[in-house]
């Protein structure tokens, strides 16, 4: 025992809201908590964000707003557009998301009872409620009743995301949790058997520490979204143009600690890039192309899908077509330039290099179905279908490596539904758990996105993280501990 500097039950990396969720849970559950953080205060990239969280199941807003939702609902639609291999997950998710959604209440989370119904990437007053994902999108929309699910928390005075981690971390603090700063964690310690029985820690101008985890050691570190090697590795389909997005320490240091004990590593090409085509909602009337003058996906899908597809066409090249009765300017941070205004679509063509007559076939299709209220290729809905036969017409490039695709890595951690770490036989490490976008998210690829699906669910393993961790009875620091070196 002389081998540690001091002991606890749990230790918690990392103080987002990953880390505060898990925090909260171990010490209600009646455990010792350590929190270490590696910045000089708690927040993380969860304080940078608009604070939509992705829940349903009929939660109190989306009742005041009219909507009947499921956990049943909610499951099919997240069975249905994501990947992710283990059911349990999903299941574990969508029948605690009510719930979930009461527990951050009752922390001070604000959310209001009001909704937006319209097209929007994210809300800057104090709604609540709108669509963030490819819910009414075919073919999800026939696979689960199509309902709003992003709660974003208030952002009228601040972002929500910061109001939601101001009011997480009030109640850390209220609750007496052992938070230190400026304190990183750059090992887990392992017993004989592969138990992670702590952590060596350093703080700014202190020797490195050995701190035991009676019960358990929770990793809450964040994304790789900031870390270029791990990038390059990884996200291969990024252009010299896509920006990261998050804090200087979503390095992937959780993984690295992860690995070093045998955690196995997940989607880890998984990405949500976006650079919306909406607001303004008009846009979403025209048609996207790719190199070959054809169109490849429904242009109302949420803006991380759209972008799943632009990144995938040849030399990752799209471009927006509108007439001038929808015409409108992209936002400006997405860098879409306006090509030309072109008086007839004849013109389109030759100017942007397509195969000859693609795009005049495309529109001819396009048009045909638009006046039969139906999109036979790709089932845009029938709010967004317009013909574009209003000259002049404009061209927008949207290509993935021309404009600004801001980007978050998907990718991380494998865990189960108790949020444990998993090795590459898909045995939980004992002792180790992890969750937030340390850990691979439940959508694998910015296709499978909806916003929210990251402080939603990394909220919500967080409190499974802590209450699993706590709950851990065995001492696990009776034996010497090994350390296991990582590098982030
Ligand atoms: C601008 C922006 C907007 C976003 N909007 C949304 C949204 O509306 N909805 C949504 O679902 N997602 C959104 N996201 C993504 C989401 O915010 C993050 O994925 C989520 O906040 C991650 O939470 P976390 O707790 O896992 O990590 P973080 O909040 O990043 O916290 C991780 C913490 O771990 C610390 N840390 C890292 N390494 C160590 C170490 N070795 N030792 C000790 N501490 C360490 C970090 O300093 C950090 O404080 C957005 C992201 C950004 C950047």
């Amino acid at each position: 025992m002389a081998n540690w500097d001091r002991q606890v039950d749990v230790i918690v990396i990392g103080l987002g809201i990953a880390g505060a969720c898990a925090a909260l849970e171990a010490k209600r559950a009646g455990a010792d908590v350590l929190v270490l953080e590696r910045a000089s205060a708690g927040g993380g990239a969860s304080a940078l964000s608009q604070g939509i969280f992705y829940l349903g199941g009929s939660t109190p807003v989306q009742e005041a707003c009219g909507y009947t939702d499921t956990a049943e609902n909610l499951y099919r639609f997240l069975r249905a557009s994501t990947s992710h291999p283990d059911d349990a997950v999903i299941r574990t998710f969508a029948e605690g998301a009510r719930d979930h959604f009461d527990w951050l209440e009752a922390q001070g989370v604000p959310f209001t009872r009001t909704g937006f119904s319209g097209k929007a990437v994210y809300l800057q007053n104090a709604d609540c409620l709108l669509t963030t994902g490819n819910e009414k999108i075919w073919p999800f929309k026939d696979e689960a009743k199509p309902v709003p699910r992003g709660h974003q928390a208030r952002s009228d005075e601040v972002n929500g995301g910061l109001s939601a981690m101001r009011a997480l971390l009030a109640q850390c603090e209220a609750e007496g949790i052992a938070a230190e700063f400026d304190t990183a964690v750059s090992e887990l310690i392992t017993d004989a058997s592969g138990t992670v029985v702590g952590v060596v820690a350093k703080a700014a101008d202190a020797p490195k520490q050995r701190i035991a985890a009676r019960r358990g050691v929770i990793v809450a570190t964040g994304s790789f979204t900031n870390n270029p090697a791990l990038v390059r590795r990884w996200l291969t389909r990024l252009s010299a143009t896509s920006e990261p997005l998050g804090i200087p320490s979503n390095d992937g240091a959780g993984l690295a600690l992860a690995e070093a004990v045998g955690g196995a590593l997940a989607a880890m090409d998984g990405v949500i890039a976006t650079a919306s085509l909406y607001p303004p909602e008009d846009l979403i009337k025209g048609i996207v192309v790719n190199a070959r003058g054809e169109r490849f996906v429904a242009e109302d899908s949420y803006h991380g899908r759209l972008a799943g597809f632009i990144m995938e066409q040849p030399d990752q090249k799209a471009w927006l077509i509108v007439d001038s009765e929808i015409f409108a300017y992209p936002g400006e941070s997405t860098g879409h330039t306006l090509v030309d205004g072109f008086e007839t679509i004849g013109d389109i063509g030759p100017a942007l290099g397509l195969p000859e007559g693609a795009l005049d076939r495309t529109i001819a299709q396009y048009n045909h179905d638009t006046a039969q209220g139906e999109d036979s290729a790709f089932h845009k809905q029938p709010p967004w279908l317009k013909p574009l036969d209003k000259a002049p017409y404009a061209v927008f490039d949207i290509s993935f490596d021309r404009s600004t695709y801001r980007y978050i890595s998907l990718g991380g951690i494998d865990t189960d539904a108790h949020a444990r770490v998993l090795d590459a036989d898909g045995r939980p490490i004992p002792g180790l758990y992890a969750a937030g976008a340390c850990a691979a998210h439940i959508p694998r690829s910015g296709k499978e996105y909806a916003s929210g699906l990251s402080l939603g669910p990394g909220s919500f393993f967080g409190r499974v993280a802590g209450r699993e961790a706590a709950a851990r009875t065995e001492d696990l620091t009776m034996s010497e501990g090994k350390t296991a070196n990582a590098t982030a």
